[in-house]
């Protein structure tokens, strides 16, 4: 199951790992909406595959992340402070549940869908921006669980402030979030009309586009340098902005490229792929992490 702020998408995956069926709902906000939530979605799988029940659930969700205890924490926007969704999920369905960070469990999901092996660096271009890395086949956590929190590099040229209290993170210049605050035009969800605004001269959605294209081939090439991975794959809600989003990451890694020989080896603006659409790679790799 994949939590996210407005909605949730449950799937069940049989013995093979294939795709069974697939639920989604919105998501009610609040830890009591968050709950009944994901206790319904789980309800109509059961409807929709015939089961009885599931051997395991596994939920992937924004915030922090405590997989021991199964409590997640500051996942505001879902208006959660701090709920133990594991225990308290799996006391409502009489199955045991585990809890992952919801990017993470989209590498793992990517590279089961996209058959990857090895090392897989997975960028998330949402509302946020984060990274899920897969090490030889294992995720890649960290000891706080914050391994891949690349959004909150400052290295963003701009100086604008993030809400973590840093200046110039990546996310305030490539992000849903920096999208939302710096082109108000674009409304609740920007993502869907910035391509058709800036190709008709609107200058801020132009400027935002750049600067998203920019901010997200700095992350590959900072992910290609930390880990050389076999696969870099981009997904999160801005990947749908497809073909020119890929096509000017391609363009500005080649102009760098260009001028670095070093960096041209890498031959990171041919390696770095887009998740393919309407992969529920979250729910699966939350699903797969349960075991
Ligand atoms: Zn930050």
């Amino acid at each position: 199951m994949d939590i996210g702020g407005t909605k949730t998408e449950a799937i069940a995956l049989d013995e093979l790992g294939r795709v069974e069926a697939t639920v989604t709902r919105p998501t009610v906000s609040g830890a009591e909406g968050v709950l009944s939530t994901a206790e319904a979605a789980v309800a109509e799988l059961a409807e929709r595959t015939g089961r009885t029940g599931f051997a395991s659930i596994g939920v992937g969700l924004p915030g922090q992340i405590d997989r021991r205890s199964g409590e997640v924490r500051n996942a505001y926007n879902m208006g959660i402070d701090s709920l133990a969704i594991g225990p308290e999920l799996g006391r409502r369905t009489g199955i045991p549940v585990s809890i992952d960070n919801d990017v993470t469990a989209a590498a793992i999901g990517a590279a089961h869908l996209m058959e990857l092996g090895g090392t897989v660096a997975y960028l998330n271009l949402g509302t946020g921006v984060a990274s899920g890395i897969i090490v030889d086949g294992a995720p890649l956590r960290g000891k706080l669980g914050m391994a891949g929190e690349i959004g909150h590099l400052p290295i963003g040229r701009l100086g604008r402030p993030c809400p973590c209290g840093q200046t110039g993170c990546l996310e305030t210049e490539a992000s849903g979030s920096a999208l939302k605050a710096y082109w108000p035009a674009g409304g609740e969800h920007p993502g869907r009309t910035l391509l058709t605004a800036a190709a008709s001269g609107d200058r801020d959605a132009r400027r935002c586009f750049e600067l998203l294209v920019q901010g997200a081939a700095s992350a590959i090439r900072l992910l290609g340098l930390s880990l050389d991975p076999d696969s870099l794959v981009i997904g999160g809600g801005l990947r749908l902005l497809g073909a020119p989003l890929r096509d000017g990451i391609r363009d500005e890694l080649a102009r760098w490229e260009a001028e670095s020989p070093f960096l041209a080896a890498l031959e990171l603006s041919r390696r770095f792929q887009l998740l393919p659409e309407g992969s529920p790679a979250a729910a699966v790799g939350a699903a797969l992490a349960a075991g």
